[in-house]
């Protein structure tokens, strides 16, 4: 019996943090979508195309040579066979990574991407047919609304705001939190123009983890998988 676990939600809501730990603890593979929204941005960098050019990083996007490695012990982006993981979450592309979050055709061609990843795990793949953890903000109700559990994972915006800053700047006083406001908050707005990603979908259950520590947001969400699966 495969499972397919669908998680989204905001910046710094530890999506990931969970969403790997999940994918560890039930032997899954692990897949990072906003990674894949990452890489074309770094694809389209590196070839001088204009992010505003919808047409060109739209092409750009399909003809990607992408190999997503979804082992969540070590998760890797491999960009015509070259590892580029360490250059995704630079500021240089987060800064820019929704101008190509919010062209449709790079999401439709990124969404059967991912649609083909998860199809993959639950038949064969790495996992063996176990089944994939996929994260991101549409995977509980564009990608993957038929997976067997799907969370909404929330954090109030003080929360977010220092675990990325923590995570960024390696503590969270109040420079290291303004230099992290726009990744966090700017890039939320601009990103909830094309999904919905603060508000569970029917069926979607909601774990807000404000105040809570990885642990406590593990084990909430162990409830959870347990009681849906
Ligand atoms: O989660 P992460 O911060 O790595 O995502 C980077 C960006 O990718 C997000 O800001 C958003 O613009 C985009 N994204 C998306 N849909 C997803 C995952 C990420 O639009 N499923």
């Amino acid at each position: 019996m495969s499972i397919v676990i669908a998680i989204d939600g905001p910046s710094g809501s530890g999506k990931s943090t969970l969403s790997r730990r999940l994918a560890a603890h039930y032997g899954l593979q692990y897949l990072d979508t906003g990674s894949m929204y990452r890489v074309v941005t770094v694809w389209c960098m590196d070839q001088g195309i204009d992010l505003d050019d919808q047409e060109a990083v739209a092409r750009a996007a399909r003809e990607m040579p992408l190999d997503m490695v979804t082992d969540p012990a070590g998760p890797r982006v491999l960009l015509g066979g070259v590892d580029v993981t360490e250059r995704l979450h630079t500021g240089e592309v987060s800064t820019v990574v929704s101008i190509v979050a919010v062209n449709l055709a790079v999401r439709a061609e990124l969404r059967d991407r991912q649609r083909a990843i998860i199809d993959v795990e639950t038949t064969a793949g790495r996992s063996g047919g176990r089944g994939i953890v996929a994260e991101g903000r549409d995977i509980t109700t564009v990608v993957a609304p038929d997976a067997d559990v799907r969370i909404l994972l929330i954090a109030e915006p003080g929360d977010r705001l220092a675990r990325r800053a923590r995570e960024r700047h390696g503590n969270a006083d109040t420079r290291s939190i303004e230099a992290t406001r726009d990744e966090v908050i700017r890039r939320d707005a601009q990103d909830s123009t094309v999904s919905e990603f603060m508000r569970a979908d029917d069926g979607v259950v909601t774990l807000d983890n404000s105040g809570m520590e990885p642990d406590e947001t593990f084990a909430a969400a162990i409830a959870i998988v347990e009681s849906q699966r």
